[in-house]
């Protein structure tokens, strides 16, 4: 039995005081359910992991990044490692956000080392992958998605693979109001378990927790989650409002 998870990514959004202040909120409304029938973890800016992680440490919340650098240590001005997040207390960080693969231009081949860095320094990886609208609209999702996962967890043997979070969020949902169908979202996810299955076993098919993320909101929390392949979500826009981050929380409990 795979335990709901519920994640938000913040982006670039909050400052120093709105960023605790918002997890504080979090914290309160969700103590009862998290760690319990969901896990539950929030994903802020880089400066403000610090504040967040002091604020959720002895609760049952997490803190994830939202991008990590390859690398241990060293000579890779403006980059933070693995060991450093973890450091500060983070369990988690996002890999290949289709914002950091669209818009900043990371490759599979960087996404790969940033899923294997993560695992190697003690973090959980939350693996994205989606197609574009365009891919959609010419019935390339399964291909696109497909080389995702086989060139994102390239090298991973079962062990370290069982780490891994996969967020399957279609790019032409995120941040648009659009939200894939419960069934569309379904079919991908059924697809991802498979390939997990072909790739490594049965077994680790079974255990992967496999997020959507795409316009998930409270209004359609429910029903995505009641998918057989939906473990959770992962939440932009509606977790910078602790209302709705916590319907979204308590719907996927
Ligand atoms: C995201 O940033 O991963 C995301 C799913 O954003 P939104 O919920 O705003 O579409």
């Amino acid at each position: 039995m795979r335990k709901s998870f519920v994640a938000g990514n913040w982006k670039m959004n909050t400052d120093s005081s709105s960023s605790v202040t918002l997890v504080k909120d979090v914290i309160s409304g969700c103590s009862e359910i998290a760690g319990e029938s969901v896990d539950v973890a929030v994903c802020p800016p880089f400066v403000y992991l610090q504040a967040v992680a002091n604020a959720v440490s002895a609760t049952h919340i997490a803190v994830g990044a939202q991008d990590i650098f390859y690398e241990q240590k060293g000579a890779f001005t403006g980059e933070i490692s693995a060991g450093m997040l973890k450091d500060i207390g983070c369990s988690y960080c996002l890999c290949g956000h289709s914002e950091r693969r669209h818009v900043i231009g990371e490759t599979d081949e960087l996404v790969n080392k940033k899923v294997s860095a993560a695992i190697n320094g003690g973090l959980l990886p939350i693996f994205c992958v989606g197609e574009l609208l365009e891919q959609r609209e010419a019935s390339q999702t399964e291909e696109v998605v497909t080389r995702q996962i086989k060139a994102g967890l390239a090298g991973l043997h079962n062990e370290k693979a069982s780490a891994v979070t996969i967020a399957y969020e279609p790019v032409w949902a995120i941040g648009t109001g659009r939200t894939a169908s419960a069934q569309q979202a379904q079919e991908v996810h059924a697809l991802i378990r498979g390939l997990i299955g072909q790739i490594y076993d049965n077994e680790l098919a079974q255990q992967i927790r496999i997020m959507y993320g795409g316009s998930a909101k409270p209004g359609n929390a429910a029903e995505l989650m009641a998918q057989p392949d939906i473990d959770g979500l992962l939440v932009g826009g509606a977790s910078l409002k602790a209302e709705d981050f916590l319907a979204i929380i308590r719907a996927a409990a």
